[in-house]
């Protein structure tokens, strides 16, 4: 059925994009094999074994501020004068703080014994040995505790989080050097079309550059998949039950853009169900309504739809969810989290499918994020993706005025 948004005829029943997914996703398998690398090495990597704390963060207390180390009860008013007795830079170990004197201290360094608190410097003032001091502190001020920010047998990372810089940076401060990381999943991937030829050459007549591979490959590698490309497969059964198959063997999930639909072209459902079992789901949703999954020789496998943006957002929608948690991702980190902000914009025609409108959210002179739309809603307009910073959710059934709440997906949550 066409995808220009022009279809008025009664529909088969459509799939609610909730169950899409729930069916799509009790079909995920976690990879099984897990790898130890080096923290250098796992970012992006998701964590297949919780990181515990063998350390207290910090390992002793410490001086927030640059100033003095005392004990509170020696400045008995503004203008003490107390004698400094050692000097503690960072990475000094420090012996304990002489009765009625004060330690130059700096930030990071162990506050010594016996002192309860630091003075910072601003409000002293040091003559010779001696330092004066016109504030008088509270026990325990400007000192970070010992295992103020982590404890000894804590976890402070979950197995199944995908590793980003804040993760490492956890994991480096309680002085863990190396991780255990799923393996990468293995996904091989082609485009169908006679059609398509890739970029570089010149067009013959009917040709169309093949796009959807390389917004496939970027995809997949922001997800940290390892790819096989088969390329470019022919609009014939044979050369499409081939790909399959050789797919199949060397990969942990085949993905597949164009020939989903059910035309005399369209050659990946009887291939994929000669070669294993496929369900062609018609989804409510628009853009990217035909989406495959199957099996083939005990091999998922997932077909987009052929136009550029239905692949892009069916990808978003359905395809980043399994393949996070075939990586081994847990169930909170699937799904991105939609925002709300003002249409800019009516949507005063209630449609049968909801819509992921390809929107920009940008802020007013009041700096309140408004949401604007492409003006074309055609799938196949790959100049909406860059002019777009995100989807916006138009419910199915239901109007939307100018100034009313919409739900947006940033971009920053999809391609990551
Ligand atoms: P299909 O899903 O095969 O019916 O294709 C739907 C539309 O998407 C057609 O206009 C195709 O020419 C186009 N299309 C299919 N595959 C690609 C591709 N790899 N790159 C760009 N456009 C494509
Ligand atoms: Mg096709």
């Amino acid at each position: 059925m066409s995808e220009c948004g022009c279809e008025t005829v009664t529909e088969p029943a459509m799939k609610p994009l909730e169950e899409a997914l729930e069916l799509l996703l009790s079909h995920a398998r976690a990879v099984s094999g897990t790898e130890v690398v080096p923290l250098a090495e796992a970012n992006g990597r998701v964590l297949a074994e919780s990181v515990v704390s063998r350390i207290n963060m910090p390992p002793w207390d410490n001086s927030a501020m640059d100033g003095y180390a005392v004990n509170s009860a020696d400045i008995t008013g503004p203008g003490s004068s107390l004698r400094i007795s050692q000097r503690i830079p960072a990475g000094a170990a420090p012996e304990p703080l002489a009765p009625g004197t004060a330690a130059r201290i700096f930030t990071g360094a162990p506050v010594p014994e016996q002192a309860d608190s630091v003075v910072i410097q601003e409000v002293c003032r040091q003559e010779g040995e001696q330092v004066l001091i016109d504030e008088v502190p509270q026990p325990g001020a400007n000192i970070r505790r010992a295992g103020e920010d982590t404890r000894v047998g804590q976890a402070v990372l979950e197995s199944g989080t995908r590793l980003g810089a804040q993760h490492l940076g956890l994991a480096a401060s309680v002085g863990v050097g190396e991780l255990t990381v799923y393996r990468r999943l293995k996904v091989a991937l082609f485009s169908s079309g006679d059609e398509l030829i890739n970029p570089g050459q010149p067009l013959g007549p009917g040709q169309i550059y093949n796009s959807n591979e390389y917004t496939l490959q970027a995809l997949l590698q922001s997800l940290g998949c390892e790819l096989v490309s088969l390329g470019i497969v022919a609009d014939t059964f044979d050369a499409t039950c081939d790909a399959l198959s050789r797919a199949a063997a060397q990969s942990d999930l085949v993905m597949t853009s164009g020939g989903v639909s059910v035309g005399e072209e369209d050659h990946l459902k009887p291939a994929v169900e000669k070669l294993g079992s496929l369900d062609l789901w018609k989804i409510a949703i628009r853009p990217g309504k035909p989406l495959a999954f199957g099996h083939i020789q005990g091999t998922p496998f997932i077909g987009t739809p052929g136009n550029p943006v239905s692949l892009f957002v069916t990808f978003c929608l359905f395809a980043r969810p399994f393949i996070l948690k075939s990586q081994g991702v847990g169930e909170s980190q699937l799904l991105p989290t939609p925002i709300l902000a003002r249409a800019d914009f009516d949507w005063p025609r209630p449609e049968k499918r909801r819509e992921f409108a390809r929107a920009r959210i940008q802020p007013d002179e009041e700096g309140v994020a408004r949401v604007s739309l492409y003006s074309s809603r055609s799938s196949g307009v790959l100049n909406s993706l860059t002019w777009a910073n995100g989807l916006a959710i138009l419910p199915e059934q239901q109007t939307l005025t100018r100034g009313d709440m919409v739900r947006f997906i940033p971009f920053s949550e999809l391609l990551k």
